[in-house]
């Protein structure tokens, strides 16, 4: 429990609100990594998370050999000050290596790729030589034990080439396949059911009715969570009529890791929601100190995580990227990252009222220095979900600041690879 606070003008919005560090660290201590794992594939192996350390096999590379074409040599040939004239011995080429050993004041021709052969330690690329028949010229000031790759410079036999909790990326599936693994262990993917509550809610592709609108949330949550690769069970829209609530609630928490909902956890919604949350399972109602997405419900339901997140679609978007997004990596067995953020010169000027962080939708570019500017993207209403769709980054203005002015350095979250 923390203690009561003395009011301070910082917290005159709402003195109850947590801060978005406080709410993250409860999140984070709720939540546990998944145990079961599988085997997969290399190539399904893209975005799931390792769940045992992969060590190498090998020494890769596994042999000495040319860093370019050109002829190997031996660098006790090489003449004192002048040139150098090495018999041709023959040819070591990738997949094709000379088999011999190379004598005194031979070279061998190889390409890039190719071992080395045994007497020979240095390689000259061909540009540089003189072939006259069989015989190659070195030039004066030619170099010893250049352009050759020895063995184990990339990755060393029993290191760990990719640890535990690691997301693999594209050139991770390289890697792996440069060991020779065709499979590895993952952490099964967190399956997570979500639907949208409201009356007022109409499903793409039906007319709507007077008072309504369509349901977008649902979709911004399909995609954020296709982005995030876990099993996603889409539970549509559920009314606001306690049945209807309790019984999707049943279903979700008996069937899935985590239960994301939008909408309905706001001061004025209809207060059934709460209930059978606080009924069904052990949730708080946080306000938090940030702007957009203040209301938010987390806890848990049954074994599964459960976000409530706000309706108003820019605030849905907000939370998931800030809270959803670090405890699905938890529990996929990552070591959730905050986003990166930078400084960047606001081209604009901001308002902005003390007492929440604010997370402004900005256009991040770069000035014609190369320098990072960020522009507003216009009128920021928590509903106003065309502004997210332009933004490429979240302009993100600290708790207790006020007003931004033009030209000031700012803070700046780029939403790529999050969106
Ligand atoms: P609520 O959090 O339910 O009070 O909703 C806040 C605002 O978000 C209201 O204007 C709702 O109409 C809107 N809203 C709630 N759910 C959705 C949704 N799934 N798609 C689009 N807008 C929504
Ligand atoms: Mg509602």
């Amino acid at each position: 429990m923390s203690r009561k606070q003395p009011a301070t003008c910082m917290d005159e919005f709402d003195p109850h609100a947590r801060t978005v560090e406080q709410a993250l660290a409860h999140i984070r201590a709720l939540t546990q990594p998944l145990r079961g794992m599988e085997r997969v594939f290399l190539r399904d192996a893209l975005d799931r998370v390792l769940a045992r350390d992969v060590p190498a096999r090998m020494d890769v590379p596994p042999e000495r050999n040319a860093a370019m074409d050109g002829y190997a040599f031996a660098g006790r040939d090489l003449g004192a000050g002048g040139e150098t004239r090495l018999r041709l011995a023959g040819q070591s080429l990738a997949g094709h290596p000379f088999t011999g050993t190379l004598g005194p004041g031979e070279c061998v021709r190889i390409m890039t790729g190719a071992v080395v052969p045994e007497g020979a330690d240095s390689v000259i690329m061909q540009e540089r030589v003189e072939v006259r028949g069989e015989t190659v010229v070195l030039p004066a000031g030619t170099g010893q034990g250049e352009n050759v790759r020895l063995p184990g410079q990339d990755v060393r036999r029993g290191d760990v080439v990719l640890a535990t909790g690691r997301r693999i990326n594209a050139a991770d599936v390289g890697l792996l396949a440069s060991q020779g693994i065709a499979e590895v262990d993952v952490v099964r993917r967190p399956v997570v059911a979500y639907f949208s509550t409201g009356d007022e809610l109409c499903g793409v592709g039906q007319p709507l009715a007077p008072g309504q609108i369509y349901d977008s949330n649902r979709h911004t949550l399909y995609a954020l969570l296709r982005r995030m690769n876990v099993e996603i069970r889409d539970m549509g829209v559920i009314p606001d009529e306690p049945e209807a609530i309790v019984a999707a609630f049943t279903e979700a928490r008996n069937t899935a890791d985590m239960v994301i909902t939008t909408g309905g956890v706001s001061v004025g919604d209809a207060d059934y929601v709460k209930q059978t949350l606080e009924q069904l399972g052990r949730i708080d109602f946080w306000k938090i100190a940030m702007k957009p997405g203040r209301p938010l419900a987390f806890g848990r339901l049954g074994d599964a995580l459960f976000f409530g997140l706000p309706g108003n679609p820019v605030s849905t978007m907000a939370t998931f990227i800030l809270f959803v997004r670090p405890a699905l990596q938890r529990l996929m067995g990552m070591e959730p990252q905050a986003p990166l953020t930078l400084r960047a010169r606001c081209l604009n000027r901001l308002r902005k009222v003390p007492g929440r962080t604010d997370y402004q939708r900005g256009i991040l570019s770069q000035d014609e220095t190369g320098r990072p500017v960020v522009s507003t993207t216009g009128l920021q209403g928590s509903h106003v979900l065309s502004s997210m769709s332009r933004a490429n980054a979240f302009i993100v203005i600290p708790r207790e600041a006020g007003d931004v002015e033009e030209g000031a350095e700012v803070d700046v979250m780029p939403l790529e690879g999050l969106l």
